[in-house]
C-alpha cells in the first residue's frame, strides 16, 4: 500500500506549484474526458526512490472567501487523520499569519511526522525573513521556491527519509477485493451489513486508531472475497467523527488494495464532484467499477426514470462509460441480492485473456471498418496486438508509427474490442508501440 503524503495550508501559499515540482511534470492530461483531469489534485509519484500518493488537500472543493478558512482547517485536520506525512506549507513573502499559528497548534499534538516548510523564498536575502517562522515553535524549517525549485530537492530528501517502508500487500491467491466508496449517508453501512448478511459489529474504534477501512473477508459461491468498507472509519477518530466530512484520502487508501470498486452514490443527492475525484482515481488506477445508485426507494418513479437517470449517469461519468449500473435500496433490501452477481461477472472480465488470435482477427476487421489515419504523408499500418495484462485488461498494439495513432482512432480501435468482447466495469488500456 502507498503512504500518502498531504500537502495542507491556505490558499495562495503555492502548494499546487509545490505538487507539480514535487510530481515533476506538469498535470498529466491522462484522457479527454472532462472532469477526470481537471481539479487533478492527488498523483501517484514514482519517479524517486519510493513511491508515494501526494495530495493538494487546498484544491478538493471549490473555496469561497467565506468559507476558505472553516475548508482549510477541515481539509488539514482530515489530512492529519489520515495522511502518514505532511506538508505544512506559509507563504514566505506574506510572512507568518494568525491561521498559519492555529494550523501549527493543530499540528502540534499529531504524532506523525510533519515538514514545516516556508514557500516563495526565491533567494537568499527572502531567507531572513523566513526565520519569524520559528516562532511556531518548530525545530526545523524548510525555506523552498516551488516556483523556482530552490530548496526542494532536500525537502524531497528529507520526505523520503520519513516515508514507511512499504507495507506488503496481503495478496491471497484468488481472492477478489472489493471497496465500498461514497460520501457520508449514502448508505454504504447500510449495504455492507446487507451484502455480508448480518449485523456486523464494529468494535469500539478508538480515536487515532489506525485502520483505515474494516476489511471483512467472506465467500460468496464458493470464492472469496475481502471487503474493504470505508464506512466505519468516519467513526474513527474525533474530528472527522464530528465533521462527518468525505475523506478523499481515505477513499484512495481503500481503491489502493481493490480490485473492483463500488462506488454509491444518493439517488436523491446525485452526482458530487468529490464523487467525481473518487471515481476518476478508479479510473486512472485502472480499477473494475461497478455504480450503485442507493435510495432508489426514495424517489418517485414512472417507466422512463430508470432510463432517464442511466442517462444522467452516463453523461456525468463519461469516463465510465463500461460501468454497470445498478438502482438498489440498501434500506429494504431491493435489487442488493444482484449486486454480487454483477460482481461475478466484472470479475471475470477483469482477469479475462483473450488470445492473441482473436486479438489479431479483429485488429483486422476494425482495419478494415475504418482505415487508419495517415501520419506524416503514410498511412498507418496497424501490425499486431496482443494482450499483455489483466486487471486492468491490458493492450499493446504494434504499428509502424506509434506516435501517429490519435486519440479518436485510439478510442475507435478501444470500442471495436469492447464490442467483441465485453470486459464489462473494467476500463482498458490500449498501448502503441512501434513494431522493432
Ligand atoms: P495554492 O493555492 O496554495 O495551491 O497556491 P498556488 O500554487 O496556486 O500558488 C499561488 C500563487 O503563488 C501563484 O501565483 C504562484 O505562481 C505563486 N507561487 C507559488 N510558488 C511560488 C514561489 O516559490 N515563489 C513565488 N514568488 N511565487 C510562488
Ligand atoms: P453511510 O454513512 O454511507 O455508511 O450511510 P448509512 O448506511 O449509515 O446510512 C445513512 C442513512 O441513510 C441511514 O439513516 C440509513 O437508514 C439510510 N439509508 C441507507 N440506505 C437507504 C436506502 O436505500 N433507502 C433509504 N430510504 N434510506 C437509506
Amino acid at each position: 500500500m502507498m503512504p500518502v503524503v498531504a500537502i495542507v495550508g491556505r490558499p495562495n501559499v503555492g502548494k499546487s506549484t509545490l505538487f507539480n515540482r514535487i510530481l515533476g511534470q506538469r498535470k498529466a492530461i491522462v484522457e479527454d474526458f472532462p472532469g477526470v483531469t481537471r481539479d487533478r489534485n492527488y498523483a501517484e509519484v514514482t519517479r524517486y526512490e519510493k513511491p508515494f500518493t501526494l495530495i493538494d488537500t487546498g484544491g478538493f472543493e471549490p473555496v469561497t472567501e467565506e468559507r476558505m478558512l472553516v475548508q482549510m482547517r477541515e481539509q488539514s485536520q482530515l489530512a492529519i487523520e489520515e495522511a502518514d506525512i505532511i506538508l505544512f506549507v506559509a507563504d514566505g513573502k506574506e510572512g507568518l499569519t494568525p491561521s498559519d499559528v492555529e494550523v501549527a497548534q493543530m499540528l502540534r499534538r499529531v504524532d506523525k511526522p510533519i515538514l514545516y516548510v516556508v514557500n516563495k523564498v526565491d533567494g537568499d536575502a527572502q531567507e531572513v525573513g523566513a526565520t519569524e517562522f520559528y516562532a511556531l515553535g518548530v525545530e526545523t524549517i524548510h525555506t523552498i521556491s516551488a516556483e523556482h525549485g530552490r530548496g526542494v530537492p532536500d525537502l524531497i530528501d528529507d520526505i523520503l527519509a520519513l516515508l514507511p517502508e512499504a507495507a506488503p500487500l496481503r495478496d491471497n491467491e484468488g481472492e477478489v477485493r472489493l471497496a465500498v466508496i461514497g460520501r457520508p449517508n449514502v448508505g454504504k453501512s447500510t449495504l455492507v451489513n446487507r451484502l455480508l448478511g448480518f449485523e456486523r459489529m464494529v468494535a469500539n474504534p478508538t480515536a487515532g486508531t489506525t485502520r483505515d477501512s474494516v476489511d471483512t473477508p467472506f465467500i460468496y459461491n464458493k470464492n472469496n472475497y475481502l471487503l474493504i468498507d470505508t464506512a466505519g472509519i468516519r467513526r474513527k477518530g474525533k474530528v472527522s467523527q464530528r465533521l462527518e466530512k468525505f475523506s478523499v484520502i481515505q477513499a484512495l487508501k481503500a481503491m489502493e488494495r481493490a480490485h473492483i470498486v463500488l462506488v454509491v452514490i444518493d439517488a436523491e443527492e446525485g452526482v458530487t464532484d468529490q464523487d467525481m475525484t473518487v471515481a476518476g482515481y478508479a479510473y486512472e488506477k485502472g480499477r473494475a467499477v461497478i455504480l450503485v445508485v442507493n435510495k432508489w426507494d426514495r424517489l418517485e418513479k414512472n417507466n422512463r426514470t430508470v432510463s432517464e437517470y442511466t442517462e444522467t449517469l452516463r453523461s456525468t461519468f463519461k469516463f465510465l462509460s463500461f460501468a454497470p449500473i445498478i438502482f438498489i435500496s440498501a434500506l429494504t433490501g431491493q435489487r442488493v441480492n444482484k449486486i454480487m452477481g454483477e460482481v461475478e461477472k466484472v470479475s471475470a472480465e477483469f482477469n479475462k485473456k483473450i488470445s492473441t488470435s482473436h486479438l489479431n482477427q479483429l485488429l483486422a476487421d476494425a482495419e478494415r471498418g475504418h482505415q487508419p489515419p495517415v501520419y506524416q504523408g503514410k498511412r498507418l499500418k496497424l501490425f499486431y496486438i496482443t494482450q499483455t495484462a489483466v486487471r486492468p485488461p491490458t493492450f499493446i498494439i504494434f504499428v509502424n508509427k506509434a506516435e501517429g495513432v490519435h486519440f479518436s482512432y485510439q478510442r475507435y480501435l478501444g470500442n471495436k474490442i469492447r464490442e467483441a468482447f465485453g470486459f464489462s466495469g473494467c476500463p482498458i488500456r490500449l498501448q502503441f508501440k512501434d513494431r522493432e
